[in-house]
């Protein structure tokens, strides 16, 4: 929880999917929730989220269920898929690789993508760094996300 920290608040959330690059040189994806999912292997008709970016420090905040972060936790411990490239938080000081534990494993994150599906197949697709920006910066995902994380037998 440094001073780089997201402000408190809703996001407008604005603008438009594209990639950013950090001062440390890093491609970063910034991707609004709930936008069409167009990265890497893509899932047809998935949507984003937590796709939270340095130049968009503006997002949902809140407590999530501790329920619901230990599946995120699940989830990241099986990803999907790995991701082009290595992402780091954008709100953790610079050379700070985001970490979470899980049990008695310590699982570095940023370099894979999670997927939650709800009842009805919707399908939304995560960075690993999700689970980061619920923990340490108080990343508040949509309600229809947290659904579906909620229904899902993981
Ligand atoms: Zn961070």
């Amino acid at each position: 929880m440094g001073t780089a920290h997201a402000k408190i608040g809703t996001s407008p959330l604005v603008g438009i999917d594209h990639f950013e690059t950090a001062k440390v040189g890093v491609t970063l994806a910034y991707y609004r929730d709930m936008s069409a999912y167009r990265y890497g292997n893509g899932v047809p008709n998935a949507v984003n989220i937590g796709w939270l970016g340095w130049r968009n420090p503006f997002f949902r905040r809140g407590q999530m269920p501790e329920e619901l972060v230990e599946k995120l936790k699940r989830l990241a411990l099986n990803p999907e898929w790995k991701t082009r490239g290595y992402h780091r938080c954008p709100f953790c000081p610079p050379g700070k690789r985001a970490t979470i534990r899980v049990g008695a494993k310590v699982l570095i994150l940023g370099s894979a993508e999670i997927v939650v599906e709800s009842d009805l197949g919707k399908v939304y697709d995560s960075p690993d760094l999700i689970v980061h920006y619920v923990e340490k910066h108080s990343y508040l995902p949509p309600p229809p996300f947290l659904e579906a994380l909620g229904s899902m037998k993981i």
